[in-house]
């Protein structure tokens, strides 16, 4: 009987392991399609001051809508794409479109441009060379970016990616480490690590109140950053009690659906400069003296 249920098991794991296979083979393709046709598209998440509510910058998301009007959840196809290799083409692609708009935010000159890097980027170009040549296009100022990488950074072959990145930061780019408190690296690497935000991951933020040990933990972090000189982004802040929680421990920024989701290019410049649409609504109807 132990036998049998063995061999069940054994089938039924090569079945869905073909399933997945075939699902991620059909994404590849389709993901080919839509990057030669440049059907994606890049929302922005803002995220703002701990101590001011107000927006210093947006993170920039890839998104992927398809005929009926859904998206394809990037959690699925970014996972896809770093395997494919794809990743690199589709960077380039939101790279593109993320600094096209950072050049149309003129006025707020301090607000900062997030966007996610992978670390196969790492392995098959240069970065700083694409960025700057990227920025000169688009015309940004290198100061107003920040590119956010996951700890996995820290677990592979570091030296290559360390050397990338302090390249990154002299030219005047600020590097995020994202998901913080997630991965397996070293706390010790932290110190030589050349970043300049460390980002909590949601899934601190969000237990903090259900889990004592997250508590311990993101007072942990913010006071091991706050001893290293790196600003803390909280992400994932979803209630008053979580953002009052990290703004009593010093975080710089706060991020979350409390605040803001992400949203398309349109929406954020309403909310940058609230004059324009205040000016319309201001003369409808004309106010009374
Ligand atoms: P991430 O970089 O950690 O981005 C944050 C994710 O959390 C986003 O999901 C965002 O919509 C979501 N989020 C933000 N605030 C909240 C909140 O309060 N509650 C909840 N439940 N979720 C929140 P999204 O857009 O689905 O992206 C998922 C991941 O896919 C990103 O995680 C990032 O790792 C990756 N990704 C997205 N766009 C890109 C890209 O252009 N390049 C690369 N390399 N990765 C990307
Ligand atoms: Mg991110
Ligand atoms: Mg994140
Ligand atoms: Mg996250």
């Amino acid at each position: 009987k132990a036998k049998e249920r063995g061999g069940n098991t054994f089938q039924l794991f090569t079945e869905s392991m073909g399933v997945k296979y075939e699902h991620a083979l059909h994404l590849r393709n389709k993901m080919q399609t839509a990057i030669e046709a440049d059907s994606f598209e890049v929302y922005f998440q803002p995220y703002v001051a701990a101590n001011s509510n107000k927006i210093i910058g947006a993170e920039a998301l890839a998104r992927w809508p398809q005929a009926d009007g859904s998206f394809i959840s990037p959690a699925e196809f970014i996972a896809i794409a770093e395997q494919t290799g794809q990743i690199v083409p589709l960077s380039t692609l939101i790279m593109r479109k993320a600094f096209a708009q950072l050049a149309k935010i003129q006025h707020n000159s301090d607000f900062v441009m997030s966007v996610n890097l992978s670390v196969k980027q790492f392995q098959r170009e240069n970065i700083t060379q694409l960025v700057s040549s990227l920025a000169t296009e688009f015309n940004v100022p290198l100061h107003r970016l920040q590119f956010e990488l996951t700890e996995s950074v820290m677990v592979d072959d570091a030296q290559q990616v360390f050397t990338e990145l302090a390249e990154l930061r002299t030219i005047g780019c600020q590097i995020a480490i994202d998901d913080f408190g997630t991965g397996f690296s070293s706390l010790a690497y932290l110190n030589k690590l050349p970043v300049d935000v460390l980002k909590i991951d949601r899934e601190f933020t969000q237990s903090i109140y259900t889990d004592p040990a997250s508590q311990t933990i993101c007072k942990a972090i913010i006071s091991m950053a706050h001893g290293l000189n790196k600003h803390i982004i909280v992400e994932g802040i979803e209630t008053t009690e979580q953002a009052d929680f990290f703004k009593r421990l010093g975080c710089m920024g706060l991020q979350g659906f409390l605040f803001y989701k992400p949203m398309p290019f349109e929406q954020l410049d309403n909310l940058l400069n609230p004059s324009d649409s205040k000016a319309s609504v201001s003369s409808f109807p004309p106010e009374k003296e």
